[in-house]
């Protein structure tokens, strides 16, 4: 078995902290031979519920668990951990306004960013699930100037992985037979769906499924589908979202052949969208956290219409956290 690597999260006690735990614990995110050290980050609040957790963690035997810590200190709970998983935010309370929401989050996001710039050792990997995830990254990224940006990577893999879903249930295959779905820009109702490049079976994606259901059914599912699980559940969607961390990270640390993922990393200019927003690109992951973004894809007229629509919100959202970011 390897020594244990530590792996903060915070807003553990939360719905998708509660599910993410126990398969962080089980394995399932950096290998059966890896020992894991969880760090658990909670509010005040959090912490009576988090106990619970403890007790469940514990209660499930996990071989690879080593140790379990809570805490409400950032620098305590980042403090050497290889890897951090920042899935608790303020949620939109009721008559709150998005510009109240983006502030709230961008004050968590900004001692988040300054804690780890303070206590992450060198290399440590961020992925940000809480939202509005992409600019909750760009404000602890600008909070953390000794850290690289491109440590810093917001989650859009359950987007992309609603997205293969989709197309495979419309194509009557498996999933694991689709490849090269995009989501391009923020984890957001803006979000495009690209299959502009996607295989089924090998088969180019375009010449399975026409347009008209692309653009009427499912690009807007797949924009909306959080909004269909609250329906269905009465909650929102918390073990997929959890299942997508999982993934991310479990991908970026072992490498993913040379299958793409989806993942919103700081722009530079590729594709013509603006520097510096956390926009999601096509990412081919390496292992041990390298990646590179999938670059020279053809985008036709639609797609670059559709992605500087996304593009517009996150530059929106950015300036209205402006006057929060150092320098
Ligand atoms: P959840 O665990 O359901 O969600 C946590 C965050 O993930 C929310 O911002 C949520 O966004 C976001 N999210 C991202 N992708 C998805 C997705 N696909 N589906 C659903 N959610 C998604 O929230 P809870 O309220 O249950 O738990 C939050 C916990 O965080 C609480 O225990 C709270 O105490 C804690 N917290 C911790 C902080 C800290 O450690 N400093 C700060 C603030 C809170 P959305 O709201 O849009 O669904």
């Amino acid at each position: 078995l390897l020594p244990p690597l530590k792996v903060a999260v915070t807003g553990a006690a939360g719905q998708i902290g509660y599910a993410l735990v126990m398969r962080i614990a089980s394995g399932e995110m950096l290998g059966k031979d890896q020992l894991i050290d969880l760090s658990l980050i909670e509010t005040d609040q959090g912490m009576s519920p988090l106990r619970g957790v403890m007790m469940e963690l514990e209660d499930g035997a996990f071989p690879l668990l080593n140790k379990v810590t809570a805490t409400t200190d950032l620098n305590e709970g980042f403090g050497d951990a290889a890897f951090n998983l920042l899935v608790g935010a303020t949620p939109r309370g009721p008559g709150m306004e998005r510009a109240d929401l983006m502030a709230a989050n961008a004050k968590i996001f900004a001692e988040q960013g300054k804690a780890l710039n303070d206590v992450a050792p060198i290399g440590a990997k961020i992925l940000v699930v809480g939202n509005p995830a992409n600019t909750n990254a760009l404000v602890a990224s600008h909070n953390a100037p000794d850290m690289w940006p491109e440590q810093f990577v917001a989650m859009t893999r359950l987007d992309q992985s609603r997205a293969a879903a989709l197309l495979a249930e419309k194509a009557d295959v498996p999933v694991k037979d689709v490849d090269r779905v995009i989501i391009w820009g923020n984890h957001s109702a803006t979000q495009y769906p690209d299959l502009s490049h996607a295989r089924v079976g090998g088969k180019w994606a375009k010449s399975i499924v026409d347009d008209k259901w692309i653009t009427d059914d499912f690009i807007p599912r797949v924009q909306k589908r959080g909004a269909e699980v609250i329906d269905a559940r009465g909650a929102s969607s918390a073990a997929s979202a959890a299942s997508a961390a999982i993934d991310a990270v479990r991908d970026m640390q072992l490498g993913s052949g040379d299958a793409w993922q989806s993942n919103a990393i700081p722009s530079d200019g590729s594709y013509g969208i603006a520097d510096g927003i956390w926009y999601s690109v096509p990412t081919v992951c390496h292992g041990d956290s390298h990646y590179r973004r999938v670059q020279k894809l053809p985008i036709d007229e639609f797609s670059a219409k559709m992605m500087t629509k996304t593009e517009k919100e996150l530059i929106a959202e950015r300036d209205s956290v402006r006057h929060l970011l150092p320098g």
